[in-house]
């Protein structure tokens, strides 16, 4: 089943995201939630999707970056964007407990920006701890693009979107076009376009 992405505009997306309790996970409302958000995050098709995307204001979050969806990617841009698959999962409740100093600047969509991207520097690693579908307390190491996924995905939760932080100048359409420019493009080559657009 596939629900609405809502777009940015609705107040949903800039609220805080309520908790939601270790007894309500195992309850029927959130088990359907779940798989409405990972059958609809597929469908989009999408990397990651939180639940006030779908007008929900919890804080559920389901992420699943298949391995065809860098099939055309170059191994060697792959390794420097830190990019690898990542099995679908549900993080409930989720903190970041550590972000690095370090960070990376890339393009970066969000489903509820449909169209749109805009460079967006993300720290390269971040330690999470949050409640998987089961209610287990879970904490997790992530780097690379990976991180950036969980980054976006938190944001969500506290209201926030790309577009707060990431400059309107490096704005691009992303359509087919762009998608094919950008595909293997470096970390570098990134960095000369935010220079040519500031
Ligand atoms: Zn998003």
């Amino acid at each position: 089943m596939s629900l609405e992405i809502i777009q940015i505009g609705n107040p949903i997306l800039r609220q805080v995201a309520r908790e939601i309790s270790p007894a309500e996970i195992s309850s029927p409302p959130i088990q359907g939630l779940i798989q409405s958000m990972i059958g609809t995050m597929r469908a989009a098709p999408g990397v990651g999707l939180a639940a006030p995307q779908v007008g929900v204001s919890l804080q559920l979050i389901v992420i699943e970056d298949p391995e065809e969806f860098t099939a055309s990617m170059l191994p060697e841009i792959k390794k420097e964007r830190g990019r690898y698959p990542v099995k679908l999962h549900v993080l409930i409740n989720p903190k970041l407990t550590h972000v690095s100093k370090d960070e990376i600047g890339f393009f970066e969509g969000c489903l509820s920006v449909k169209g749109y991207c805009r460079v967006m520097n993300r720290a390269k690693n971040v330690t999470v701890e949050y409640l998987d579908e089961h209610g287990e307390a879970k904490k997790m190491h992530a780097s690379g693009w990976y991180a950036r996924i969980l980054q976006h995905e938190i944001d969500h939760l506290n209201g926030k979107l790309y577009v707060d932080t990431a400059n309107a100048k490096t704005e691009i359409i992303w359509d087919e076009e762009n998608k094919k420019k950008w595909l293997n493009a470096s970390i570098k080559e990134i960095q000369e376009f935010v220079r040519e657009v500031m």
